[in-house]
């Protein structure tokens, strides 16, 4: 099939058509979880803010893409908390507020009955008109029994069955989906993460038994799990049971292992698969044993997470930036102070907010360091509580942690980490440390969190972190890293000059090993010796390293380029013009 070739060089009324042209779109992207924004809470994380990130790129660039998710009408989980333990409660949302339904309608089997299955669009629009359409699949309607109803409800919610229910509705379901709606054309299949392999069986079903090749040939594979564990299995006793029967003995042809396992299925039908960091790409070809998985390092869509503070200061010094944000190599012209006036704002912002809602006061002087995300054990959130006695004596008095973040419902260490977090840290620290938490972590809180603290700490288990993406987010409002050398921090760190390393050096391969203690000796001493004479003693240095942080990181870690990289390695489409 031709590709086609897509830039500005084509006429605004040509391009009106094709976009209003289903038949037209080439690239269909799957994902699990999508986050596009606070108010449409079908994400957990990292997987789906990267997945919202891509498409709001794709939209800017135009990439004639379209995304596929669930609706989750009970999203991940609203965070409460009783007696410091974490609680999850459903998130209350109205699709019907933020989406548009649409008329559409097909059906999947499960267990034998007939689910009919709907779809929600959001049409995202890019810098230059172009919009991207994202779907939202949905079984709550009726027609269908009260289970079946709930199969869209919760993102990571109940058991295997549900989860392999879910990921039939994604995959098989989705691409049915696409097909009503008239899209005809498609090339490229890209999956972002192997949740919904399951669409390649259903490609298999369209094209006829033996056409393994040319489904290969569409399959795009990105993979974000550097452990086997978390990649998702099945038992073929579950899957005879739930899924249809002709799927099932499909999928047992092209599948003769001992379980289903929806890696495998990726990676057995994509002709092109990338890990999201350099490191991780490594760390995937060794862990599925094969040369090819290709690197494509993740970004951010630098539109979304800066602040409005400083995008007026990009703006001011590098026009047309919020398009071409590659251009941002120039913030190294910037005058320091107006950076810091810039960030001075967005840090009073995340502080009023801390007092409206927690009641306390921080103080605005003070070197102030963010830790927030998914609270998952490799994460290690509390390593820096581990020695509190030297941490008071390193930094008491200087510096204010703010930490947020969700544990996985059914993660109990997690939650033990959060109680901690919440009810413990604080008392274990003493006043000289203020330390706060802000609940119930969403995008919102996480562009307050990015964009107002000085300093954003990261200390995952190596090689644990596939890529990691807040991180990016902090360097483009020029935020310095303190992390810990895995994943993105490989590639963006540069001593001293964008941020600061934590723990040794990475070494090939798969075999890192990670001692908690040298981490965190070498954490206390960095901070006390480094960080907090950089930024009380000599704020004009410090200035520079927020502005390294810019002109480095932010200029490549973005997902223009991401976008950009996956056209030319995966799609084979050539971007013109743009
Ligand atoms: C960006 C983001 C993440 C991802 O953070 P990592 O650094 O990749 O762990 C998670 N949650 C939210 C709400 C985010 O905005």
């Amino acid at each position: 099939m031709p590709k086609m070739n897509y830039g500005n060089n084509i006429g605004v009324s040509l391009r009106f058509m094709m976009e209003q042209d289903p038949s037209f779109r080439t690239v269909a992207y799957f994902s699990m979880e999508v986050g596009l924004k606070a108010g449409i809470p079908t994400y957990s994380g990292g997987l789906g803010v990267l997945a919202g990130d891509i498409l709001k790129s794709a939209a800017d660039l135009g990439v004639p893409m379209a995304g596929v998710t669930l609706l989750y009408r009970k999203g991940y989980f609203r965070q409460t908390f009783d007696d410091c333990l974490q609680e999850a409660l459903p998130v209350e949302w109205d699709p019907g507020k933020e989406l548009t339904l649409l008329p559409n309608e097909v059906t999947v089997i499960i267990e034998e009955r007939i689910v009919k299955v709907r779809a929600w669009c959001l049409e995202i629009q890019g810098r230059t008109g172009f919009t991207v359409p994202v779907y939202f699949l949905d079984t709550d309607l009726d027609g269908n029994t009260p289970e079946d109803r709930q199969l869209t409800w919760y993102l990571y919610g109940g058991d295997e069955r549900y989860r392999l229910c879910q990921e039939i509705i994604l995959g098989s379901g989705g691409l049915r989906m696409l097909r009503d709606l008239g899209y005809s054309n498609i090339d490229d299949y890209h999956l972002n993460e192997g949740h919904a392999a399951f669409l390649l069986l259903e490609l298999i079903r369209e094209m006829g038994y033996e056409n393994y090749d040319r489904v290969r040939e569409r399959g795009i594979f990105t993979t974000h799990t550097p452990v086997s564990a978390g990649h998702d299995r099945f038992s073929w006793d579950l899957v005879n049971r739930v899924m249809h029967r002709s799927m099932a003995g499909r999928l047992r042809r092209m599948m003769p292992t001992e379980d289903v396992s929806m890696t495998e299925i990726a990676l057995r039908y994509s002709h092109y698969i990338n890990g999201v960091s350099e490191k991780h790409a490594e760390v995937s070809r060794a862990m599925y044993g094969r040369e090819d998985v290709d690197c494509i390092t993740n970004g951010i869509h630098s539109l979304t997470w800066v602040s409005p503070e400083m995008a007026g200061l990009f703006t001011k010094h590098i026009p047309g930036w919020d398009n071409a944000p590659e251009r941002l190599v120039k913030a190294a012209q910037i005058p320091v102070e107006e950076i810091r006036l810039a960030h001075g704002t967005a840090k009073k912002r995340l502080l009023d907010y801390v007092k409206a809602t927690i009641g306390k006061d921080l103080d605005p002087g003070r070197l102030t360091i963010g830790f927030a995300r998914r609270v998952a054990h490799y994460k290690r959130a509390d390593l820096v509580l581990r020695d509190t006695e030297r941490l008071v004596k390193a930094a008491g008095g200087r510096v204010q942690f703010i930490f947020s973040g969700k544990a996985h419902p059914q993660d109990d260490p997690a939650r033990e980490v959060l109680k901690k977090l919440l009810c413990e840290a604080q008392n274990m620290v003493g006043t000289d440390i203020p330390v706060v938490f802000i609940e119930d972590y969403d995008m919102d809180k996480a562009a307050l969190l990015v964009q107002g603290v000085d300093l954003w700490l990261n200390n995952p288990i190596r090689p644990r972190e596939a890529s990691g993406t807040s991180g990016m987010k902090c360097a483009l409002n020029g935020i310095p890293n303190f992390s810990v050398l895995d994943g993105w921090w490989i590639e963006g760190c540069v001593e001293g000059v964008t941020g600061w390393s934590i723990g040794p050096e990475p070494k090939e391969g798969i075999d890192d090993r990670y001692d908690d203690a040298v981490d965190l000796d070498d954490l206390l001493e960095k901070l006390e010796k480094v960080i907090i004479p950089a930024f009380y003693d000599t704020p004009d240095e410090w200035g520079k390293v927020m502005r390294g942080a810019i002109a480095l990181n932010a200029s490549y870690f973005n997902t223009h380029r991401v976008v950009r990289e996956y056209c030319e390695k995966a799609y084979g489409i050539q971007m013109r013009g743009l």
